[in-house]
């Protein structure tokens, strides 16, 4: 086993992030808002093709309140991703909503359109519309959003868009964030940019980025005293972290090149073994790469996805399945769902492997691990 292990996705420093940290916390912008957050809500709202940013704690939070801001609580129905992260799924479960979960695309790994399309033409013939979708951007691929723009507008259910695995990616040549009435951010530290956790919803609507910016700071009315008219919660991102954000996110380009030549490298690796395949990049779509993952046949390959998690792990080099849809999961067993076995099917099959190419020794532990399995 090598020294240091290599990761799946950890954070890297290289846009002066010290130094804007320590420049915040010498301004004195403690206290939480202040001008790192305002520019960095700017620069992630032009980075995403939006009038607004809103900064908030997680991009959990963003789901949670995006589905709030809305209305939607107890009695309604969500259309969700089941192949996705859990938060996507708690996110409708906090506002007392009841998920439902729809199977994945084939061409994309994401949200099905075309079940989504069924099941809300079905629902709106019987009077039981859900009053959400939720589309995640899964390893910064998008779904079929012309579909789904259509078909959520035609019945008039919101559309949401988790964006989470997906800053700087384009579809059709619109980023990613910018789909559907809502997108949301993730921070998180192993995702592309991290502030250490944080989020942000992004939109045009600027009464619903005012409203969500007001709900995340406890929904004090704008007077002297402290005056509530509704419950609201503790979910603003601080300016501090904000200024890691904005150190991060100046490299924006260079973390997406590299993801994206790391996924180039695993198609030269990779690529000619029988039965192996990255996960596919629907025509028109240019993604971040944040992740790059590989689906193993058994009956085609010399080897299957459990031996190639244990043979990297063998080299200290970290990799995992794929998510586990949300269908399988205990917590959601009740939960209703929406077509077939392709995110199963997937999760039994498919890899995820390490993505962030500045680790030690990265390309050639990786390969040799690799070609010593495919020998043996
Ligand atoms: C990371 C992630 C989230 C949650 O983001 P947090 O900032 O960790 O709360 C939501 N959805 C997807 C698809 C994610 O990958």
């Amino acid at each position: 086993m090598s020294a240091t292990p290599i990761l799946l996705s950890p954070p890297d420093l290289r846009g002066g992030e010290r130094e804007a940290v320590a420049a915040a916390v010498e301004s004195g912008w403690l206290a939480p808002i202040g001008p790192d957050l305002t520019a960095f809500e700017g620069e992630l709202a032009e980075v995403c093709g939006t009038a607004h940013a809103v900064g908030l704690s997680s991009g959990t939070a963003g789901l949670h309140l995006a589905l709030h801001a809305h209305g939607i609580g107890a009695g309604d129905d969500v259309l969700v991703a089941t192949f996705t992260f859990a938060a996507t799924a708690n996110a409708v479960v906090y506002t007392g909503a009841r998920p439902v979960f729809v199977d994945a695309d084939p061409a994309s790994w994401c949200l099905d359109a075309g079940l989504v399309a069924a099941e809300l033409d079905a629902r709106a013939a019987r009077n039981q519309l859900p009053r959400a979708v939720i589309a995640v951007d899964l390893y910064g691929v998008g779904p079929d959003y012309a579909r789904l723009e259509e078909r959520c507008r035609h019945h008039g259910v919101l559309l949401v868009e988790d964006a989470a695995e997906a800053i700087g990616s384009t579809f059709d040549a619109r980023p990613a964030g910018s789909f559907g009435d809502i997108g949301v951010l993730s921070f998180n530290g192993n995702k592309l940019i991290t502030t250490s956790g944080g989020g942000a919803v992004v939109v045009d609507d600027g009464a619903l980025a005012a409203r969500i910016r007001s709900l995340s700071t406890q929904a004090r009315q704008p007077v002297a005293h402290y005056e509530h008219e509704e419950i609201g919660f503790n979910y603003r991102l601080s300016n501090v972290l904000a200024a890691l954000g904005r150190a991060q996110l100046s490299t924006l380009a260079e973390r997406i090149a590299d993801r994206q030549a790391t996924r180039a490298f695993y198609a030269e690796l990779l690529g000619g073994i029988p039965g192996v395949a990255l996960n596919p990049i629907p025509p028109g779509q240019v993604p971040n790469s944040w992740l790059t993952c590989v689906v193993i046949e058994p009956d085609a390959a010399p080897f299957s996805a459990a031996a190639l998690i244990a043979a990297l792990d063998g080299d200290g080099i970290e990799s995992r399945p794929l998510w586990k849809p949300m269908h399988l999961q205990p917590v959601f067993a009740d939960a209703p769902r929406v077509g077939g076995d392709v995110s199963a099917r997937l999760f039994r099959t498919g890899v995820t492997l390490p993505s962030n190419p500045r680790q030690p020794d990265f390309h050639a532990r990786v390969r040799r691990a690799v070609e010593r399995l495919a020998r043996s």
